[in-house]
Formats: structure tokens, sequence, C-alpha cells
């Protein structure tokens, strides 16, 4: 499988440290708030690679974080926990919203497919081991205390900026923005790893710690979970294209100092979905959940399908018109896998062909796009029913749009409806119209047809036969 690593500009052969386990990292929720669609397609497309993985022929053992302490309002190490800030929101405890917000996460995860990783952890489970690594830098020299907190030392590194050549200038105003610069910072690209001061008072979880009472950042919890469960050599770390820097790049910068070698070979960032006006948000405008598309009457599927249609390396724009155009294209799919029949042989060349053309999109980089190209070769193809259905089930362990099961669905909807409409007489009358045609007595099918057309039933020729439908 050929994937772009951010690491290194380029689209690389997939090769994990052991041929038949994928050890893969993915950062979780900041569980403050509901997750909005934005983040979504992160997990979505998350989702999908784990499940390209399985498909061919990897073991994966994945694991994320749940941000339950530690993240703050701005990436420069100031402003407040937003944890806290979501518990004075709701007039509630930091670990009621931490529990409630996973929870809603979670439900949200499974309206749309998404698999739950096997191994979620919350940051406060896992404090002694952000303690025993901050140690270790701090020993190394990699880290120093300064006004009461822990910094990491930028300038102990060879190269600090790994995903982009950053302009300097940039950055500094990034950091200037709005915040005071922390003065207790040896360099601008210093960060904390544990925080026992702070403008904040009230940050609500505390732990005792060898530099006294305090938290952890939010980039040292990833770091030291990721090790806690897969240990030093990472094959592929996941997340919004948000957090390359600094989150991913401070990760990187405290993982391979602590273990004193690389830590992570792939990294795989997903692009933002936007608005038409600008980046997606919590705080302004209307907040897109997927709760608010069910309100509306989306199928969330409807929004699984929208993400896949596009690559994960491409800005997606978000719109309703757009998402109507996915509900179209999603409902005039399962329209047409409900008319195949199941039963019948499966053609195994056939089928060989058909997921090879599927395997060939998920190995170009994760051309989502393309694999559901594939499944509409799949509708067009000239093989059998059965083909098709295997095919499509096949397809649909990683896309996961319910193809399947949304088309039986669908027919069993329709078999109620005929049955609802069931009308022996007229059935009878179809029936003596047809074999009036047989005998060619034209003017006496006509006839019948007319005196159907009088009482609302229309005739619709099928290959199938003659149906009928009140009008
Ligand atoms: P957070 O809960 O803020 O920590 O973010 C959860 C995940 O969503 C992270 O991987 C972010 O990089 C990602 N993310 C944030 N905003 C967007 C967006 N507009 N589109 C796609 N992913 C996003
Ligand atoms: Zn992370």
């Amino acid at each position: 499988m050929y994937l772009y690593n951010s690491a290194t500009h380029k689209k690389e052969l997939f090769q994990p440290n052991s041929p038949d386990v994928v050890k893969m990292y993915t950062c979780g929720p900041t569980v403050y708030h509901f997750a909005h669609i934005g983040n979504l397609r992160t997990y979505i497309m998350e989702d999908v690679l784990e499940k390209a993985l399985r498909y061919m022929g990897y073991n994966v053992k994945r694991v994320m974080n749940i941000t339950d302490v530690g993240h703050l309002a701005s990436d420069a190490d100031t402003g407040e926990d937003k944890m806290v800030k979501g518990a004075k929101r709701e007039n509630k405890s930091v670990m009621e919203i931490a529990q409630y917000y996973t929870d809603a996460f979670f439900a949200d995860c499974e309206k749309l497919n998404i698999k739950k990783p096997e191994i979620v952890q919350p940051a406060t489970g896992c404090i002694p081991e952000f303690i025993q690594m901050v140690e270790g830098l701090v020993e190394k020299g990699k880290a120093y205390v300064a006004g009461g907190n822990v910094y990491f030392d930028t300038s102990t590194l060879d190269k600090y900026y790994v995903f982009n050549d950053h302009d300097e200038e940039d950055l500094a105003i990034g950091v200037r923005e709005g915040v005071e610069e922390d003065t207790n910072k040896r360099n601008k690209n210093d960060f904390v790893l544990w925080f026992t001061k702070s403008k904040f008072e009230d940050q609500a979880l505390k732990w005792d710690s060898p530099w006294g009472v305090g938290y952890p950042g939010w980039h040292i919890e990833c770091s030291g979970i990721s090790m806690k469960y897969l240990g030093e050599d990472l094959d592929i770390h996941c997340g919004g294209i948000d957090n390359a820097f600094p989150h991913h790049t401070n990760e990187i910068a405290q993982s391979e100092s602590f273990i004193g070698h690389k830590w992570c070979n792939y990294w795989f960032h997903v692009h933002h979905l936007n608005t038409d006006d600008g980046k997606m948000s919590k705080s302004k405008g209307e907040f897109l959940t997927v709760s608010l598309l069910e309100q509306k009457g989306y199928d969330p599927m409807a929004y699984r399908l929208f993400c896949l249609q596009s690559h994960y390396r491409r800005n997606l724009v978000f719109s309703w018109e757009n998402l109507d155009n996915a509900v179209v294209a999603y409902e005039k799919l399962i329209a047409k896998i409900a008319t195949l029949q199941a039963g019948g042989d499966v053609d195994e060349t056939a089928l060989a062909q058909l997921k090879e053309r599927f395997a060939t999109a998920l190995n170009g980089d994760l051309n989502t796009s393309l694999a559901v190209t594939a499944v509409y070769d799949v509708l067009k193809a000239k093989t059998t029913d059965a083909t098709k259905l295997a095919a499509l089930a096949d397809f649909d362990q990683v896309l996961s749009l319910n193809l399947i099961e949304a088309a039986q669905k669908l027919q069993a909807k329709q078999k109620a409806q005929e049955e609802a409409n069931a009308d022996p007489e007229i059935d009878a009358l179809v029936l003596a119209r047809t074999e009036a045609k047989k005998a060619k007595n034209y003017a006496e099918a006509d006839r019948i047809r007319d005196e159907l057309k009088a009482r609302g039933i229309e005739i619709i020729d099928t290959p199938q036969g003659a149906k009928w439908r009140k009008v």
C-alpha cells in the first residue's frame, strides 16, 4: 500500500516494522464539547485507513487517547484548559463533562460506522507514565524547570520542524497573537511538559509530581499513551492536519529525545472540512454535529459517503447543497443494489477482477473516491447478481456504508408496500390485459387499461411483466 508520509513529503510503500501487525496511534478527541463533523471527517478517514490495512491482510493494533486534561485554549501553552472552560460553561465537574462527551463521541462514531479502536485511553489514567517520561527528559538534559513549569528544550534538537519548513517570522506572530509570551521559555518553540504554575489557578485536576502539584501538557499525553501500549517503535501516527504543528512536532521532539532513536515511521494527516465561510468551529455560527444532521433528516451514511467521495489530503467544503448531492447519490446507489437478486452462482474470476480494482484504489494513497467508483463499476459489470453482491459485501468491510443492509431494508420496505397495496381484483384485470395483448386483442387490452386508469391505476410494463401502481 502506498501512503503519503507527511514526515518525508512523499508517497511511500507502507512497510510496518513487523510484517504482520501494524502499530497505529490516533489522536483522540478533547472531550469538552461535541465533536463537529469536521473532527469526524478525520476519524472517518482514519477508520477507513485501519480497515484498508486489515483488508490488505494486516493485523492492526490501534490506540486512541482521550484528552481530558492539559489541552489549553491556545497552542502556545497559554489560555485556560479547554476542559475547565467546558465544565464552567455547563456548571458541571470536569470529570462529568469528560464522561458525557466521551460517550457522545463514541455514539457519533457508531452512527457513522467508525469502529472504536481496541485501546482507548483517557489521559487522566496515565499520569505516572507522563511523570516518568518528563523525569527522563530532565535527567537527559532535554528539559528544564523554570518558574515552576517543566519545559522541553528545543535547542537540544538537530531538527525541530519535521513536517514543514516553517517561516520563523510567521510562527513568532502566531505565538504573539493575543497571548502574552511566556518569559520562562529559553527558546521560542519550547513547550510545557508539566504545569505547576498557570495563570488559571482553578485547574480542577492536579497530581503530585517531583516538580510540585500540577498537570501534564497535552503533547506528552500522546507520546506517553502511545509508548505505553505500542512501545518505542510506532508504525503510523494519525491526526488532523492542524495537529502536525505544534502537537505532532512536539510529540516527535520529546519521544525521540526520551528513547534516543527514531520513533514513528509514517505520519498520516487528514485535511480539513471547512464551511463556505472558512474554518469549522465549535463556537461560531451553527455548530455542525451528527445530531444536527439527523435532526434535519440526514442519514449519517450520506455524510460518510460525502467524506469518502473526496481524497483525505484535500480540503473539503461542506455545504447543505453538497450534502444533498451525497444523499441523492447514496439513495440511488442503495436503490440499484436493491434490484440485485440474492442466490445463484458467484463467478470467482469476475469477483477477483472487481476486487483488484478496489484494492488498487486503496493502495494508491487511500484513494477513497476511486474506491467508491469501484462500487459503481460492480453495478455496471456484466456478471451475475451473486457476484456483484459478493463484491459489494467485500468492499463494505472497508467503506462501511451499510451497502447490503440498507439495500435489504429497502427491499423489505418495497415488498411491504406491495403487500399493503395488494388488490386481487386489479391483479386479475392486469393479467387479463396481458392475456389480451398476447392474443393480439389490442382493443380489449386498451379497454382494460382505460378502465384501470379511470380507477386511478397506472400499468407499468417492466421486463419482469406488467406491474401497477396507484397514481
Ligand atoms: P480536538 O477534539 O479538537 O482535539 O480534535 C479532534 C481531531 O479533529 C484532531 O485530529 C483534529 O486535528 C481534527 N480536526 C479539527 N478540526 C478539523 C476540521 N475542520 N476538519 C477535519 N479535522 C479536524
Ligand atoms: Zn495527540
